[in-house]
């Protein structure tokens, strides 16, 4: 433990309430987090997907980010105790409550809010202090996330952008503004200030270039590029009439081409600012030559060490910065006889209670919040709970929003899409509309309500988790899961058939999918269980209302029929069935859905505890599982 570490674990045992050390320690004691010694002769700050956030905020980190194929369990897809595990990261320090969602709230109470551009720009200056050539990268996803950033059409984050002294930047819902807005700016307020480097967008016509690709600059005499890669499912991943004349694409071959010529007009630092997202970095830096570093952005993940992929040219590293103005990232490379010889990377924390406001930010903010500041802080509830989004699957946030919906619009289901983006509000919290904005401010905000069908809606789910899920990183377009309220259902654990099996039950519905552990008037085989097991897992289902329709792996229900009247030969409510039964079938009907009400009168299977049907097999008196092993031997041989 270094000098470092040792007050990082008193600030921390004093946040958990040990008498180590008064209040303020955690100030003092973390003066020196942004303390990065200079390495080298090349340096690049980097931040990315900001999302309007020009106020420091709370931001939790995913509790659960899933990797696909050879993704799973490494970077980017880690989190809690294995991720602070993997980077070596002590539990309850201050960088694990920057990295992790591990302890939130409590951590959040005692570290304070992160981000916000005033206190961003006070950390660029300082790490500029020692670095004056550094470059400052901004990844994109800036000007939109926020309800003044909607509201101006972005020109509150191009301002801040501008003052904060960004170099050049790429895109992806910086588009959703519209392709005009973007040239917009791009030719006039970044002109000659903010390159806006784009190498994989052209002309949809004749596939001429829109943006620049690349710019190239020198420090201390070693020539950099910086090659921009903007979001290449722009115009699938959101409506496509915001860009209907431009072609985006990732262009793995383009950027070989870019790469080739920026070498061969003497570049020895190649620098890709991509907006990929960081499982398909990690792809692409395995098959393109000549990249040293990927700072990259999309996915939002806050990854503190770069990962090094090897590649025909040699290595390249990838990076991803978190999102929200959370993190900075300083990239220090020593660059010798014309190539990289070490580097050193850094991604920092931005705790605004570290870091003083700029006051020349802190004033444009509160310039352009002026007129809409009544607007903002309008307060339409206060939260009980955390709110926050990230997560593969589900986040509180969204699920007020699809209750919300459901409400509003009288609605069965609710649907919102899985964004990253977003901010968390602490229990207690005000919600306002800059925090209801903060998580629904688009230009296309529209809600519909429609009637579709279960199919269409498993078609839907399917696609958006394919999007997600796919092994191809290259097939992957970023985001989580869409969210889903009203479609609730209960895992039920009924093993037996196989040791793993589980079924599920939807209560609003009043529907059960049984897969192989009861069919109508019979059962699965017990497999990988036991008799005992299986019939613990039957009684669950047994359970269920009455009126609770089920649906099985198979309909087996006639030969069941025929094998149950040898257990029950004067059941009449079986003999009812089988008329029926019979009737279905010879309509060309299915005899599925059955419900479990009818199953308790007629299926052998779910009546081995009756007292005339143990009788009936001579095992009068036995534990009801043997009853029903006998059955179920029976029907094995039958
Ligand atoms: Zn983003
Ligand atoms: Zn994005």
């Amino acid at each position: 433990m270094n000098r470092r570490e040792f007050l990082e674990v008193l600030a921390a045992a004093s946040a958990a309430g040990f008498p180590l050390a008064g209040r303020g320690a955690t100030t003092r004691n973390a003066s020196n987090v942004y303390d990065v010694p200079r390495f080298g002769n090349v340096h690049l700050l980097h931040f990315t997907d900001c999302h309007g956030q020009l106020l420091p905020t709370y931001f939790r980190e995913p509790s659960v980010n899933l990797g696909s194929g050879d993704a799973a369990g490494r970077p980017p897809h880690l989190v809690g105790e294995a991720f602070l595990r993997y980077f070596g990261i002590a539990p309850g320090t201050r960088d694990a409550h920057a990295f992790t969602s591990s302890d939130f709230i409590a951590a959040a109470k005692t570290y304070g809010k992160v981000g916000g551009f005033a206190h961003l720009a006070t950390l660029v200056e300082r790490l500029k202090a020692s670095r004056p050539t550094a470059l400052l990268l901004d990844g994109g996803d800036s000007w939109q996330g926020s309800a003044t950033a909607l509201w101006t059409k972005g020109q509150d984050m191009i301002d801040a952008s501008k003052l904060l002294g960004v170099d050049a930047m790429t895109g992806h819902w910086e588009f959703t503004l519209g392709a005009d807005r973007v040239k917009e700016v791009v030719e006039g307020d970044f002109k000659g200030r903010v390159d806006f480097l784009v190498q994989n967008v052209r002309t949809a016509d004749f596939g001429d270039p829109v943006f620049a690709p690349y710019m190239m600059r020198e420090q201390n005499g070693v020539p950099i590029a910086i090659v921009g890669q903007a979001f290449p499912y722009t115009p699938i991943a959101n409506p496509r009439y915001f860009v209907p004349d431009w072609s985006f694409g990732i262009r793995e071959q383009e950027l070989q081409q870019v790469v080739d010529e920026v070498r061969g007009k003497g570049a020895q630092v190649v620098v890709l600012l991509s907006h990929n997202g960081m499982d398909v970095d990690l792809k692409l830096a395995s098959r393109v030559r000549g990249i040293d570093a990927i700072l990259g952005g999309h996915t939002h993940d806050g990854v503190p060490r770069p990962s090094v992929v090897a590649n025909a040219g040699g290595k390249t590293l990838v990076t991803n910065a978190g999102c929200n103005g959370k993190f900075l990232a300083v990239l220090d490379f020593d660059v010798k006889n014309g190539s990289v010889a070490d580097f050193r990377y850094k991604l920092l924390p931005v705790f605004a209670n570290l870091l003083p406001a700029r006051s020349d930010m802190a004033a444009l903010i509160s310039r352009v919040r002026s007129p809409y500041e009544h607007r903002l802080q309008e307060k339409l509830a206060v939260t009980e709970g955390m709110l926050y989004r990230r997560g593969n699957f589900n986040g509180s946030f969204d699920q007020l929003i699809v209750d919300g919906l459901m409400a509003e619009k009288n609605a069965e289901i609710a649907f919102s899409p899985g964004f990253r983006w977003g901010t968390t509000l602490l229990p207690g919290q005000a919600i306002t509309l800059e925090q209801l904005m903060n998580q629904t401010a688009i230009t296309y905000p529209y809600v519909t309500v429609n009637e579709q069908s279960g199919e269409t809606i498993k078609i839907i789910l399917e696609d958006v988790a394919d999007n997600l899920f796919n092994p191809d990183p290259y097939y992957q377009q970023g985001g989580d899961m869409v969210r889903v309220g009203g479609l609730q259902g209960k895992v039920i654990d009924t093993p037996g058939h196989t040791a793993g099996h589980i079924s599920y039950f939807f209560p609003a519905d009043k529907l059960a999918f049984v897969g192989d552990t009861l069919f109508s008037i019979g059962c699965g085989r017990v497999i990988e269980g036991n008799p005992e097991m299986m019939w613990q897992s039957l009684l669950k289902l047994r359970g269920l209302p009455d009126d609770t329709q089920f649906y099985c792996g198979h309909e087996y229900t006639d030969a069941n029929i025929r094998f149950a009247k040898t257990i029950e030969p004067n059941n009449k409510a079986l003999a009812a069935r089988a008329e029926q039964v019979k009737q279905l079938l010879g309509a060309g009907n299915a005899t599925i859905p059955a419900t479990i009400g009818a199953e308790k009168a007629e299926n052998p299977f779910l009546r081995a505890d009756n007292a005339e049907v143990a009788k009936s097999l001579g095992l009068a008196g036995s534990p009801a599982w043997k009853v029903f092993a006998e059955i179920r031997e029976r029907k094995n041989r039958f």
